[in-house]
């Protein structure tokens, strides 16, 4: 029996290179190795997109970014989060055995209220929404950067005060810190994040990409002089993009052959190689939307019948008859 990997991903749609190899990719490849579920958390974007028009298409573009990627909805269940209304009457159960001060102390509520933001309640019960997700569909792996092991951390302390109380309905999520993955930079050398307006998108314009990439910021070393692969911003995407050119460029770096503008027509060339066949394929779900929302349907059917299984349990257990 393969073991249930359950991710949520945010319905923003604007991916960049970094959530790609820091997340999306490890997805695509461990579908075989797991039954995968992955849902597009659009309960859990409410707080932030408040813009109707915007969240719908943040959700479409999210879907279709994976399935561009590679997520193969025969094999990976895709669905929408709010596709299985299960998962609020579950979280609602929860939110009865769910400590306060576990929650007081999650980090993105004390954040919020450090920075002095008005904080809705949505903010507070965010890790019981999340032990919701995760509980409903008994994930063995959750997939987090080490930011949301908190998150994980809370969803064990509810599943046990549930299970103490009503004995052993939930499992117990293991959280799966892929320390491999190593933090992509962006154009100027920070960690890539979208608000470091440092970003490449995975679905740049041909012309922006190029732009983007004749930016990224570098010393000001001549062509001719030797430089040092390891520091350079460029060189960091070739190890990304430029696979059996590495080892040519890093001597041709060593030995001061190349230019930086030189080095990132290399690196244009190259992404454009690896990232055309996904924009390819975007293009494809661009224009067949019913097979974009086919697969979210499929994804929903099966997501629901797991999910209906164990909230009737739940429902058994703590005596509301479903
Ligand atoms: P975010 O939209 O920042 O929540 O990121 C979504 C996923 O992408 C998370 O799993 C992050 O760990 C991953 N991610 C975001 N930015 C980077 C980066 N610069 N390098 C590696 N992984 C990243």
């Amino acid at each position: 029996m393969k073991k249930r990997l359950l991710a949520g991903v945010k319905p923003t749609g604007d991916i960049h290179i970094g959530n790609y190899f820091g997340a999306l990719r490890q997805m695509v490849e461990s579908q075989g190795n797991y039954e995968s579920f992955v849902f597009i958390a659009d309960y859990h974007a409410l707080n932030q997109i408040q813009n109707p028009k915007e969240l719908q298409s943040g959700i479409l573009e999210t879907a279709k970014t994976y399935l561009a990627c590679g997520i193969d909805p025969e094999k990976t269940v895709l669905f929408r989060q709010s596709d299985i209304s299960e998962v609020l009457e579950l979280m609602w159960i929860l939110n009865s055995v769910a400590p306060m001060g576990i929650l007081q102390r999650a980090h993105a509520y004390k954040d919020a209220l450090t920075k002095g933001k008005s904080v809705v309640a949505a903010v507070f019960n965010y890790p019981v929404l999340m032990a919701a997700d995760i509980l409903l569909y008994d994930a063995d792996v959750v997939p987090v950067g080490q930011d949301q092991k908190q998150h994980i951390e809370i969803t064990e302390d509810i599943a046990q005060s549930f299970n103490h109380l009503y004995g052993k309905v939930f499992k117990i999520p293991e959280p799966f810190i892929n320390a491999q993955v190593a933090v992509i930079k962006g154009l100027d050398g920070q960690k890539m994040s979208k608000s470091y307006g440092n970003t490449i998108k995975l679905f740049e314009t041909e012309s922006s990409l190029k732009k983007k990439v004749m930016s990224i910021v570098t010393d000001s070393k001549h062509p001719d002089e030797p430089k040092n692969p390891e520091t350079c911003n460029i060189f960091a995407f070739h190890k990304l993009f430029s696979g059996t050119q590495l080892k040519a460029l890093e001597k041709r770096y060593k030995e001061g052959d190349i230019s930086y503008k030189e080095s990132k027509e290399i690196l244009f060339e190259n992404m454009k190689i690896f990232l055309k066949p996904l924009w390819e394929r975007k293009h494809e779900l661009d224009a067949n939307p019913t097979f974009v929302e086919k697969a979210l349907m499929m994804g929903a059917e099966k997501a629901r019948f797991v999910a209906k299984k164990k909230l009737a349990l739940v429902k058994e257990k703590i005596g509301i008859a479903s």
